[in-house]
């Protein structure tokens, strides 16, 4: 985001500063508008020298560790809803982590709410004034969409491997067969391998297209079908292995139960599966891809 948007000397100063170990933490989602992340509540207020941001977001990944914020909110108090630009705030000048979140999966980061109260340099508005969604609707959009896709693939991909090499380890004594040699499983587990190559090819091409259509503002369907295939098989896979797995699946650690946990917040993910499903059912109809909902 800095990269694409930044000018510089803000540009040079910031990625330097991460790639040297400092962490960033994009902080976009409000309570009001939830999923529908093109649209804001909050604003910026204009000061002496630059802005006041005074707000609270929903969810940041890396919140409580992260030095540096990326925040999305309304040009300005009079704005539209997705008249959006963007802020690079340092957590010194006023970001805090509030109270701490314990997900029921992807234990592995941490993600919370923030509460904003910081005065930003002018310097630090990235990008056109109000004029952000350009950007985040199409170009970053599709970045987080292939992260996403490419993630729950990954998730689906080792249930697939943990529950085929369960069904052939798991032998019941009164008939001395295995799991895989029954064909209600073998037939389901099939389907899953299926699916899983398909969305990998999905994955896979988009991620060639997105990457040569970069800076081009457009937005991929591709990208948002893949996000949804990827995150739907996830869900679908985990559950097929923790069936296979039996009662030792629901063991707490057993890592099969830890991939249905995480591949369950795929789906919420922004674009939550449903509204991924509006955006490409809009597109289809010949629509713009983002409206008021409902
Ligand atoms: C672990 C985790 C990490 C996250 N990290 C980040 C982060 O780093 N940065 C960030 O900005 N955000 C982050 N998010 C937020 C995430 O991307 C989602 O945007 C957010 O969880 C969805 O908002 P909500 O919980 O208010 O759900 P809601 O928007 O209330 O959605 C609830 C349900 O309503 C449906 N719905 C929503 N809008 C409509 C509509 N218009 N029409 C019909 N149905 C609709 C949804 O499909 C969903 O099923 C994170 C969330 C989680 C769980």
């Amino acid at each position: 985001v800095i990269a694409a948007t930044a000018n510089e000397p803000v540009r040079g100063e910031y990625l330097s500063r991460i790639a040297a170990g400092e962490i960033a933490a994009y902080a976009g989602t409000e309570r009001g508008t939830g999923s529908n992340f093109w649209a804001l509540e909050s604003a910026a207020v204009a000061v002496a020298g630059g802005f006041r941001l005074k707000l609270r977001k929903s969810w940041a990944t890396l919140a409580e560790v992260a030095d540096l914020f990326i925040i999305p909110t309304r040009a300005h108090p009079d704005a539209e809803m997705t008249e959006i630009s963007l802020f690079l705030v340092e957590r010194r000048e006023g970001v805090q982590a509030a109270e701490p979140w314990k997900g029921t999966g992807m234990r592995g980061s941490s993600s919370g709410p923030v509460d904003v109260d910081a005065l930003v340099p002018r310097e630090r508005l990235m990008g056109t004034p109000g004029r952000a969604n350009d950007y985040i609707t199409t170009d970053m959009f599709n970045l987080l969409l292939l992260a996403h896709a490419a993630l729950y693939l990954g998730v689906a991909e080792e249930a697939l491997k943990l529950a085929a090499a369960r069904m052939v380890r798991r032998v019941f004594a009164h008939t001395g067969q295995a799991l895989a040699d029954h064909s209600l499983w073998q037939a389901r587990i099939g389907a899953l391998a299926a699916e899983t190559r398909a969305a990998g090819a999905l994955v896979q091409r988009t991620a060639v297209d997105v990457d040569a259509a970069y800076g081009g503002r457009t937005l991929s369907e591709d990208a948002l079908a893949g996000k949804l295939c990827a995150c739907g098989l996830a869900r679908r896979a985990t559950d097929a292995a923790m069936e296979i797995f039996g009662g030792s699946g629901y063991n707490r650690g057993e890592r099969v139960e830890l991939l249905w946990r995480d591949a369950r917040a795929g789906s919420l993910m922004r674009p939550s599966d449903e509204l991924t499903q509006m955006i490409l059912g809009r597109l289809a109809c010949g629509m713009a891809p983002f409206g008021s909902g409902g």
